[in-house]
């Protein structure tokens, strides 16, 4: 069998490298030994979160590992067949529950049957895709290169508390891919184009936290000089913990970006809204399609369908260490065209 070296420690240095390997060592069938694992984070080694995607990506292809510790720096995986199932599996912690879907997802898109994915742990938290971003942005942006799922949010889970819970519903790829549609050219140039006249909302979670906090986050966003259609508040009283962040979800017919800001104790709201509405003006002056976030998580997807392009608004670490290590795996290659303020990313298969 052969075995794909990763070093763990390359460009960002953290987590998208392991889920990345994980998800194309399903794929490939290629043995993966890495190390360096999250070399560039303060807790390096895999902490909960990424000893669950090995721990998911270990059952839904019923592969033999070594190392899968907390705290491990260095995992051998061998995989076996994909095998689609219901899968639960729980985090323990505040731990991204939509990153654990992400390290399964590309390998049961291409499992014969349809599967279902629990996962508790944190659906809100920093650092990861929100519940929002992952159903409202990332899904949708995949299914229009013919990977369907659906999900839904069970429970929210605020950092630091976690105890949320979110399941996915995923499709066959195959079965999903018309006809008409040529499988090669991921989303069909669809996300090359920035969105035309969007309509701009707002959503404000809260838990377990007084009512002012919102009232301020309400009237801070109404000032903000955005166009707001609507400021929704969503109460959460059945949280484990406290929790806040405040979205903003620029909407058009054919898509919907969210941005996300979260609030902490001694974060004044007013920094907070100020991220969001920073991100939201930053992405709409761009002339991208696609935010820098889902540039890096759709690149995997683009790879599988071995040729494509998308135009994002920055040339992320991240997007650019996933670049490296798929690259590994696979035989396709990137480029990377600057235009202004927007960088189009391509992929082809390698020469
Ligand atoms: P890592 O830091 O390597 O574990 O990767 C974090 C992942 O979370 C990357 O794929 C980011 O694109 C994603 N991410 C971080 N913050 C957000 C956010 N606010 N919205 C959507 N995705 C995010």
């Amino acid at each position: 069998m052969e075995t794909v070296h990763i070093d763990g420690s390359t460009g960002e240095g953290g987590g998208q490298i392991l889920r990345t390997s994980l998800a194309l060592s399903c794929i490939t069938g290629k043995a993966l030994h890495i190390d360096n694992i999250r070399a560039a984070r303060r807790n390096a080694g895999l902490a909960k979160q990424h000893l669950v995607c090995v721990e998911a990506a270990r059952a839904i292809c019923d592969a033999k590992c070594r190392g899968a510790v907390l705290g491990s720096k260095v995992l051998d995986f061998q995989p076996g067949s994909i095998r689609s199932g219901d899968y639960h599996f729980d985090i323990g912690s505040a731990g991204s529950a939509s990153l654990v879907i992400q390290a399964v997802l590309p390998a049961l898109f291409l499992a014969g049957q349809p599967s279902t994915v629990t996962v508790t742990g944190g659906t809100h938290n920093p650092m990861a895709p929100p519940f929002d971003f992952f159903c409202e942005t990332f899904l949708p942006a995949v299914a229009v290169a013919g990977f369907q799922a659906d999900c839904r949010l069970i429970k929210p889970g605020f950092f630091p508390a976690g105890g949320g819970k979110m399941t996915i519903n995923v499709q066959p790829w195959e079965e999903n891919t018309s006809r008409a549609i040529d499988p090669f050219d991921f989303a069909q140039g669809r996300l090359c184009e920035p969105l035309e006249q969007p309509q701009i909302y707002a959503r404000i979670y809260t838990a377990k936290l007084p009512a002012h906090i919102a009232q301020r986050q309400k009237r801070l966003l109404s000032q903000s000089g955005l166009d707001l259609q609507d400021i929704e508040h969503v109460e959460v009283t059945d949280s484990a913990g406290a929790g806040n962040c405040v979205m903003i979800r620029l909407c058009s017919s054919s898509r919907t970006t969210v941005f996300t800001a979260y609030g902490m104790r001694g974060k004044p709201s007013q920094e907070v809204v100020g991220e969001v509405v920073a991100q939201a003006k930053d992405f709409s002056a761009g002339g991208a399609a696609i935010d820098r976030f889902l540039a890096d998580q759709l690149l995997i997807y683009m790879a599988l369908s071995k040729r494509g392009c998308y135009v994002t608004n920055e040339l992320s670490t991240h997007l650019q260490t996933n670049m490296e290590i798929i690259q590994k795996f696979l035989p396709i290659s990137f480029n990377v065209q600057r235009h202004e303020r927007a960088y189009r990313i391509c992929c082809h298969p390698a020469s």
